[in-house]
């Protein structure tokens, strides 16, 4: 079968350490070209400054979008109506209204959406969701702490608004929460604390409320942590069992007993899943976990911290 030409529109950290091996890993997908604005791509393959140059000079297929999340709505409407199948990195766009426009085009041209939460592609999360289905929830706390210069060394976007601030790690729990949760989750309160000099909140505090959880649930994102990341949801039920999602989603315990999956890690899985949906015409495009956001920024007070210097 002749391979699916695909492009990367936006060659920054996750497409080069991330996407770029996840398609070379399936012969069903061909890197055919790259997008970046300074140029940068790679060897033998051609890179265009814009999209529309792209759209207009490469026969392309497909379409991965791993821009900031702010350039990613104009540059998916230009593809969807070349009439390609789109993936997006998350978040997969800055507003909710954006985002339901782009899966009302998709359907309309007839192309495959999928608006990617790479984090849920960890075999730990299916069987996080399948200990808890049905249960009622007594207690979960949601710890999500990292270092930004770590993991955002010099990006100016994340500070920005509609950069998402701590909300761009802190999204991924959502999407986690939001996948093994037996129920909805809203949010009751929020606190944001933004640096001085910042657009974006560095930190968040929230409360999450749930019909099926006898209490209010904390969620704490923090993007000030030194020495180690803790990304960790725990879990217990009215029934007594106690789940811990950890290391992102890579790591799942039930009652404290390890339960280790096999996996393909979190890219090959995306892109084994978009061409299952290429190949259904289907699409794929939960809105949950920037739902999430959206509600702590709209209910959240915002307290001011000490300006941040990268
Ligand atoms: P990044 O390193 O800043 O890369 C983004 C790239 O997009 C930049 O290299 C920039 O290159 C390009 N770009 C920006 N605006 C563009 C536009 N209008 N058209 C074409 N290219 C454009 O950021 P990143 O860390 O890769 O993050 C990108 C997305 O992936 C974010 O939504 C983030 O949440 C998500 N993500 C990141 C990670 C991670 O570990 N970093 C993990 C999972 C998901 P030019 O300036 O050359 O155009």
């Amino acid at each position: 079968m002749k391979p699916l030409r695909i492009g990367i529109v936006g060659y920054g950290k996750i497409a080069r350490d991330q996407h770029v091996p996840a398609i070379a890993r399936l012969p069903r997908f061909a890197l055919a070209t790259t997008v970046s604005r300074s140029g940068s791509g790679i060897e033998g393959v051609p890179n265009y400054t814009n999209h529309a140059d792209m759209l207009a000079a490469q026969d392309i297929e497909a379409v991965a979008i791993c821009t900031p999340p702010r350039a990613r709505y104009a540059i998916a409407r230009d593809c969807i109506a070349a009439g390609l199948h789109v993936l997006l990195e998350k978040p997969p766009a800055v507003t909710l209204g954006e985002i339901d426009d782009l899966a009302c085009l998709a359907k309309a041209k007839g192309v495959t959406l999928f608006a990617t939460w790479h984090a849920r592609f960890h075999p730990a999360v299916e069987a996080a969701a399948a200990a808890l289905a049905g249960q009622r929830i007594a207690a979960m706390e949601i710890v999500w702490h990292e270092d930004v210069r770590k993991w955002h060394p010099g990006q100016q976007w994340i500070w920005e608004p509609g950069g998402f601030g701590v909300f761009d790690p802190g999204i991924n729990a959502f999407s986690i929460a939001t996948r093994i949760f037996p129920g909805p989750l809203f949010v009751r309160e929020a606190e944001l604390l933004y640096p001085a000099n910042r657009q974006t909140p560095i930190a968040a505090e929230l409360l999450l409320f749930s019909p099926v959880a006898s209490a209010d649930m904390p969620v704490s994102l923090d993007w000030r942590a030194r020495g180690g990341d803790n990304w960790t949801i725990s879990i217990r039920t009215e029934s007594g069992v106690s789940v811990e999602v950890a290391e992102s989603g890579a790591q799942l315990a039930i009652d404290g007993e390890a339960h280790v999956a096999e996996e393909p890690g979190e890219y090959p899985g995306i892109y084994a899943r978009f061409l299952d949906l290429i190949d259904a015409r289907a699409c794929d495009v939960d809105t949950g976990p920037l739902r999430m956001v959206a509600d702590a920024m709209l209910t959240g007070r915002r307290t001011q911290v000490e300006a941040f210097v990268d």
